[in-house]
């Protein structure tokens, strides 16, 4: 069933024309996507199951695989799609390409190709109707619904515009691309459901709700609260003009929750303005771990000066170090 929708109060749709000459653009009909309306609830309420095993079944074991899984595929979505192939903030070495591919199918968040190319749009017409989980729509909407819906005219038309030649011409994400399901099948799915199995003979029943459904609910909506809420509750400390906050919740995004200061800075490999420890960002870690190595290196961030300078133009310059985990515990970053 469609629904005629009015979109973004921002760019609107049905192109009021000012004079005979402005061009008048189709009315948006939402389309909606019907086997995405049956996956996402299936999953949610197959995550819902893994809870329960997971409080009253499965081995102590088990969790701690569950959340080391969790940790590594937020690895291949946060340091892999997001901080190296949608802005190149860093440049990696083949094996810690070939790392973060591998943990970005165990995500299952989309080919790392299609989740850098739809990123680099949201970057560009950010909250927009070209934006592919404008805020502007609501919380739902850029939470899920984004995906439960045929893309807006706007996204496939600016899309046309987002240079993805380096993505192209990426031997390692066209393989990914080209044999996804697979991969996923395997990476995302029967090795994190067996290894438990095998292992320590959690049944595979088990194994399967909490190592995979469970995780993947977790790791999913944890991406899609920084499109809805890092774009609605918090503060603007460094450009005012832009919708994305640093998040309330900033803390529980695993490094991704300081989303002011990176639209405003994305090319940042932290994708925040502190350390890894100051912000609970385990993703930082892990770059720096694979810095110190030699297999990440040229990694991207402003110095302190252009940032205060950007803050002090566009911002709250009396922001600063309000962001750190240890001020939030005690109370001190509250404003
Ligand atoms: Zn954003
Ligand atoms: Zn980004």
């Amino acid at each position: 069933m469609s629904k005629v929708s009015n979109g973004s109060a921002k760019t609107g749709h049905n192109g009021q024309s000012n004079g005979e000459s402005a061009p008048i653009k189709p009315i948006y009909k939402r389309e909606l996507v019907y086997h995405h309306i049956i996956w996402m609830p299936f999953v949610h309420l197959c995550g819902i199951y893994g809870l329960y095993l997971a409080v009253t079944a499965v081995q102590y074991k088990t969790i701690f695989f569950m959340d080391l899984m969790a940790l590594f595929a937020s690895f291949g979505t946060l340091c892999g799609a997001h901080r190296l192939w949608s802005h190149r903030s860093f440049k990696a070495k083949l094996p810690f390409q070939i790392i973060l591919m591998v943990l970005s199918t165990l995500a299952f968040q989309s080919p790392a190709y299609e989740w850098a190319r739809d990123h680099r749009l949201h970057h560009k017409y950010s909250d927009t109707d070209a934006d592919p989980h404008n805020s502007r729509r609501g919380f739902f909407f850029s939470h899920i619904g984004w995906l439960m819906c045929r893309k807006h005219p706007e996204v496939k038309e600016k899309g046309k515009t987002i240079d993805v030649s380096d993505l192209d011409s990426d031997p390692l994400l066209q393989f990914q691309k080209k044999y996804y399901l697979l991969l996923g099948a395997f990476i995302w799915g029967l090795g994190p459901a067996y290894i438990p199995h095998w292992l320590w003979d959690e049944p595979l029943w088990s194994s399967w709700f909490v190592c995979v459904m469970l995780r993947y609910c977790v790791s999913l909506n944890t991406t899609f609260l920084i499109n809805s809420a890092a774009h609605m509750y918090g503060m603007k400390p460094y450009d005012k003009s832009i919708v994305p906050v640093e998040a309330h919740m900033r803390h529980f995004l695993v490094g991704e929750g300081f989303h002011n200061y990176h639209h405003t800075f994305p090319m940042d490999y932290s994708a925040s303005e502190l350390g890894a420890i100051d912000t609970f960002n385990p993703a930082t870690a892990f770059i720096d771990m694979f810095a110190a190595i030699g297999w990440a290196y040229d990694l991207k961030k402003p110095s302190n000066d252009v940032v205060k300078r950007r803050q002090t133009r566009c911002g709250d310059i009396h922001y600063s170090f309000r962001s750190r985990l240890s001020e939030q515990i005690v109370g001190l970053g509250k404003r």
